[in-house]
Parts: structure tokens; sequence; C-alpha cells
């Protein structure tokens, strides 16, 4: 018996761990794998601001790969803009690096980590969450629990259990991230950013450099493979073709990322869902890791109050919702819009919008956006300037004139 089961131990998994304990929760991860972190499927790519905010800024060595000042948006055709601020604003961070960092503080916090165990099925009984079915070495087991945290990632098996509407297909895109060696011509201050449907539909491809000439490039896709739009990308594309002319990808990964913004809803009697499991993404960059790691934490004080009241009915647990709602719920709805428009344009649509950031001077504007993972904030904080009035009143000219339906 413990009183908290986490389902997964991804970063939100043991982040929500991680705080229980330090409320002197009696908590235990389940993660089907045999070591954290692995395999990893993420580019890393995070905000230092919101890193720090959360405790995680400065990281210890080896886990920092690089740090960004900007970023280059590419068009199909090549055209480009530049982004750039006073001081680095993102960094890349080794994902399994980071995630057994998180799962070290955990087990020193208090946290059982059980790995190689696989969470089969809830218990539920008059509708409440009272236990799990694992697997553990091929025998099965019955853990009695008082809360289960389902933090098993895009899959959603466990929320089906439940009955809880699972996050929406229909906006979920295909990645692959690929570790590089031997590119050129990078400017490792910045990431790029290579929009485009003729090379990632959907979505778009990235290269983030690190200081030793290797690379994470990656992309996503709504339909085809993603490793033959890799390829294609590396082969054809007229500006990323040059930079990884030569290069060498030693390893990549797939995996699914969710757009459609948050699940319905992320609680019933006895049971939370955070991270990717409930669609805590950014619509616009795929980015999971900050959002989810703040929905984590808010999921752990209110299933420490719920402890405290030994009440965890949905009532109660409903918290959870709205503290999550409140921190970033418009952020989502205007990153939710801007995907929607960002998939309507062409590629000669995209091209021409590029060129108008460049004519427009919206690097200055932009440049003073510090915060990428509050999106819909950020935009606010600049809509009344002048270059983005202009630019937004072209962008709907143009959306308003693409053939491609909203779905
Ligand atoms: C190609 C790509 C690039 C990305 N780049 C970025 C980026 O640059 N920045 C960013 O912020 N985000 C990025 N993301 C998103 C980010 O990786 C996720 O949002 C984040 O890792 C989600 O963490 P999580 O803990 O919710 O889920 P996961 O990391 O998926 O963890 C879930 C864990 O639960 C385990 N599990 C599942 N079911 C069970 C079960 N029944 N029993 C036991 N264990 C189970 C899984 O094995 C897994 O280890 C990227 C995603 C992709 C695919």
């Amino acid at each position: 018996m413990v009183e908290v089961a986490v389902v997964g131990g991804g970063v939100c998994g043991l982040f929500c761990g991680l705080i229980l304990a330090e409320h002197d929760v009696e908590v235990a991860i389940f993660e089907e794998h045999p070591s954290i972190g692995k395999p990893s499927h993420c580019a890393g790519h995070l905000s230092i601001k919101n890193l720090e905010q959360l405790g995680f800024y400065p990281l210890p060595k080896g886990i920092l790969e690089n740090e960004y000042k900007g970023a280059f948006f590419y068009s199909p055709t090549g055209n480009s803009f530049k982004v750039e601020f006073d001081s680095p604003v993102t960094c890349s961070v080794n994902r399994e690096s980071f995630d057994k960092f998180v799962a070290e503080l955990a087990l020193k916090a208090g946290v059982k980590v059980h790995l190689k165990t696989y969470v089969k099925s809830l218990v539920i009984r008059n509708r409440q969450v009272k236990g799990i079915n694992i697997n553990y070495d091929g025998k099965l087991k019955h853990v009695n629990v008082k809360m289960v945290v389902d933090a098993e990632g895009v899959s959603s098996r466990i929320l089906r259990q439940v009955g809880l509407q699972t996050l929406n297909r229909s906006m979920v895109v295909n990645g692959v991230s690929a570790e590089t060696e031997r590119v050129k011509n990078l400017n490792e201050d910045f990431i790029e950013v290579y929009f485009g449907n003729a090379y990632a539909p959907g979505f778009y491809a990235w290269i983030m450099p690190r200081k030793d000439g290797t690379a994470k490039i990656g992309l996503a896709t709504k339909q085809g493979n993603p490793k033959q739009f890799l390829d294609k990308f590396k082969q054809k594309h007229p500006v990323a073709s040059k930079k990884l002319d030569g290069a060498k990808i030693v390893q990549k990964t797939f995996h699914p990322i969710t757009l459609g913004g948050f699940i319905p809803q992320s609680f019933s009697e006895g049971f939370i869902v955070v991270g990717d499991a409930a669609s805590q993404v950014k619509p616009t960059t795929g980015g999971g890791v900050i959002l989810g790691m703040n929905c984590a934490k808010i999921a752990a004080e209110t299933i420490h109050k719920a402890l405290k009241k030994r009440d965890f009915s949905a009532k109660v647990l409903s918290e959870y919702q709205r503290r999550c709602r409140k921190l970033m719920g418009f952020d989502m709805r205007v990153m939710f819009w801007m995907r929607k428009i960002f998939d309507k344009l062409s590629d000669s649509q995209i091209d021409k919008l590029i060129l108008k950031c460049q004519s427009l001077g919206l690097s200055e504007t932009l440049g003073k956006v510090q915060d990428i993972d509050f999106q819909g904030r950020s935009i606010a904080r600049i809509a009344w300037q002048p270059s983005i009035i202009s630019f937004g009143l072209y962008l709907i000219f143009e959306v308003l004139f693409s053939q491609k339906p909203f779905n």
C-alpha cells in the first residue's frame, strides 16, 4: 500500500512524485522501461526563465548542452528571418540526463521508483480509483492506493479505462528527432526553424546546434512518414541541405506530439492526469516539458490537500484543472488558434509571410518577447505595436484567401 501511485516515470510523473514526497506523501512511481529517460525522443529545447522558475536553472554539468540567443526562421524556398535577444533565453538539455536528474531528486526526497514495472490496469470500485494492477518480472501484483496520477504520456491506455476523453488524435503529429554529427555553417547561438508543407506538413523542422559541430535535428508531420520527410529535408531543402551535406545521423527516435490543447477533463474520483497524457503541450511548438511540469506541481499540491482532507472526490480534485486553466488556459487557446492558422498556410504563403516579417522589421519587436511558453500572454503584450498589427492584418488576409478549410 502506498498513498499515491504514479503511472509513468517520464519528466511529469517524476516531478509530480518529487513534489508529493516534499509534502511527506508516500509515493511510488511505476515505469515500464528498465532505465529512466530511455528511450529519449525529445529535442529538449526549453526556456531558461521557466526552468529557473521551476527551480531547475542553472543545471548541473552534463545536462545543459547549449544556450540560444534566438532563432532563424526559414521558408520552404529559403527566405529567412532572424529573432535575436540580448542574452540567451532558451537552452538545449540532454533529456535522458535531465530526467535522470529529476529522478535522483525524487529518490532523495523518498519516492520509490519501480522500473520494469508495467501498470496493466486500474482497480476501480464504485467509480473511485482504489489501486493498480502491475506486471513485474512476469508476475501480476495488486497495489492499493488512495490516489493514482496518470503520467503515461500520449498512449492514453489508463486514461481510457477511467472513461475520460483522451487527447484529440486529429491534432497529433508524428515526430522524429535525430542526433547528427558534422553539421556545417551553423551559428551555434541560434536554433533554426524550417517551415513548409514540402518538408514538415502540419509542423516544422529544426536544427539545434551544439558547440562541437554536432546538432539535434528533427521534424514532425501530420501525414506521411517522418523518416522520409527527414531524408528529403536533409537532401533537398535549399538551405538545410547545404548545412547537412556530409552530416551523419547517429541515432533516430520517433514519437507522436499532441497539439490539440488540454483534454476536456483531467481528473476523476481518486485520479489525476498530467503531462502528455493530459495534452499539456504547446499546440504551436509541441513543447510539453515546462507546461507539463507546471501542471504536475499543481497536481501534487491538489493531492496533498485532498490527502489532508481525506477526500479524493472529483469535486475536491477539480481544483487541479481550475488552477491549470487559470495558469495557462488563455495561452493554450491562443496557441491552438495559431496552430489552426499555420495549418492553413500554403508554402507560397509561408514564403510571403517570412518576407513580410523582414520588411516590417518584426525582429526587434519579437526580440522583446522573452516567454516562449506562455505565448498567449507574450503576444498580448506586443499586440498593440504597429508592426504586429500590420502583420496580423496581413496574416488574416492571407488566411481568408487560403483554399484550405479549418478542421
Ligand atoms: C520529436 C519530439 C521533440 C520534442 N521536443 C520538445 C522540446 O524541444 N521541448 C519540449 O518542451 N518538449 C518537447 N517534446 C515534448 C516532450 O517530449 C513531452 O511533452 C514530455 O516529454 C512529456 O513528458 P511526460 O512525462 O508527460 O510523458 P513521457 O515522457 O512520454 O513519459 C511517460 C512514461 O510513462 C511510461 N508508461 C506509459 N504507460 C505505462 C504503463 N502502463 N506502465 C508503466 N509505465 C508506463 C512510458 O514508458 C514513459 O516512460 C518533444 C516531443 C517529441 C516527440
